[in-house]
């Protein structure tokens, strides 16, 4: 079966750096829309309700789940994030290139569900560049950055799953490789 490129899929291990090549690619394309996720996670500082993600609590969450109001959902290091359906479906309906960035078992979901959509994992150079990287980062507990990486290596192992791999060691590389993927 051919791949559409109108749903595309970046799943990659915490830290990898998805979420720096997301806003980037926004800036190039404004026929690519992101999609905005449902977490019961707690706002990092500087973190937007209804940019960054909608915050929920559990009740909510649950009540979406329930409700069959996303398109997939999965618990990672201790919260739930889930991509809300209707807004998925409105954009692609309007002609959008429709962007969810989300992780492994969303990712697995959406493969039975939205059979055509395209699904790159991003990779880092190897491990311990990750590892800094999340340490690096700042901004979450010594308990949060142990389920990260313990995660990141079960996400690791299931890259060659996915439509294709793009490493990010140098971004502007792995931005052009992105680009290509999804011919914008
Ligand atoms: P963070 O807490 O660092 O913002 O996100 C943790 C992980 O959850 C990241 O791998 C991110 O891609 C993933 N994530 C964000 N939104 C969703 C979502 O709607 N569904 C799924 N399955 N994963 C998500």
């Amino acid at each position: 079966m051919t791949k559409k490129n109108d749903l595309i899929v970046i799943t990659g291990p915490s830290g990898v750096g998805k979420g720096t090549l997301v806003k980037k690619l926004l800036t190039l394309n404004e026929n690519i829309w992101l999609s905005i996720s449902a977490t019961t996670r707690s706002p990092r500082e500087g973190e937007v309700n209804g940019k960054d993600y909608f915050f929920l609590n559990k009740e909510e969450f649950n009540l979406l789940v329930l409700n069959e109001g996303f398109l997939e959902w999965a618990q990672f290091a201790g919260n739930f994030y889930g991509t809300p359906k209707d807004s998925v479906q409105e954009q692609l309906a309007l002609g959008k290139k429709v962007l969810l960035e989300i992780e492994l078992d969303g990712a697995r979901q959406v493969r039975k569900t939205m059979k055509k959509a395209f699904q790159i994992f991003i990779a880092p150079p190897n491990f311990d560049e990750l590892e800094k990287r999340i340490r690096d980062r700042g901004t979450d507990s010594a308990d949060a950055i142990n389920q990260r990486l313990i995660r990141a290596k079960e996400e690791l192992k299931a890259q060659n799953e996915f439509d294709a791999i793009v490493i990010n060691d140098d971004i502007d590389t792995a931005l052009l490789e992105i680009k290509n993927l999804m011919k914008i």
